[in-house]
């Protein structure tokens, strides 16, 4: 097969994409409603149904990743850990210096504040997923460039698609316009929802609120990140 021709499985998100888009201009239109079946429904679902395997072979073809500059100074590539079909997905920017040893996102003093803040949403990390847009460190904790990301978030995006989860943090600004494809701060998105398309026609919801490691240094922000959870608890059925 051509590096150019779609494979089956992207042949059928396309058509399900597109799919999806019809159904959702009929269901908005006043004349009526689209009724799909039950069987339909499940096949639809059965399509991109979330499964460990696709995310490990998301791992897997990104192998010993030299794709960008990023891997030129990492220890470890910090794919991502969690639940395959989680609800929930928390994105930050990039790996930082503890990331980067052990291999795992937000284990540091950041990654202990987003523990809590998972833990007060009667969650924990084995039933959340948490991923990066860059999946290396990028040198002295900068902000990944551009390039960096446009080659890395391709994963990250299949990553979304293998998971389907209902909703989608992003902590602080690098993810957030990011994934929004927006100029705008964090400041003046935080609090609201946004909706991110997926490359297979799907669309998930997306809550921008503070990176914890700001929170670290602005404990008075803590307030706004509680009322951020708490939209996203009651998006995904959990009491607060
Ligand atoms: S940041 Fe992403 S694209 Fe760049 S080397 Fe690491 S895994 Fe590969």
């Amino acid at each position: 097969m051509s590096m150019d021709q779609p494979t089956s499985r992207q042949a059928a998100a396309r058509v399900v994409g597109l799919l999806a888009d019809y159904l959702e201009f009929y269901r908005t239109q006043p004349f009526g409603r689209v009724e799909i079946s039950e069987r339909t429904s499940g096949l639809l679902d059965g399509l991109f149904a979330p499964t460990a395997e696709d995310l490990t072979a998301i791992r897997a073809e990104l192998g010993d990743c030299q794709r960008c500059a990023l891997a030129e100074g990492r220890t470890n590539l910090v794919f991502g850990e969690g639940s395959a079909t989680a609800d929930l997905v928390l994105v930050g920017e990039g790996p930082g210096f503890e990331e980067d040893v052990q291999g795992r996102p937000f284990v540091g003093r950041a990654g202990e504040l987003l523990t809590k803040i998972i833990a007060a949403m009667t969650l924990d990390r084995s039933r959340v997923y948490i991923a990066n847009i860059v999946k290396c460190r990028p040198p002295g904790n900068r902000d990944p460039r551009p390039d960096e990301i446009a080659t890395c978030l391709p994963f990250l995006m299949r990553q979304l698609m293998a998971i389907v989860p209902r909703a989608v943090i992003t902590l602080g600004n690098v993810p957030t316009r990011t994934l929004l494809r927006t100029e705008t701060g964090i400041t003046r998105l935080r609090g609201h929802w946004h909706r991110l398309a997926l490359p297979d026609g799907r669309t998930v919801d997306v809550m921008p609120t503070f990176h914890p490691a700001f929170l670290l240094r602005n404990a008075a922000k803590k307030k706004e990140v509680w009322h951020d959870v708490q939209l996203v608890m009651d998006r995904i059925g959990l009491k607060s």
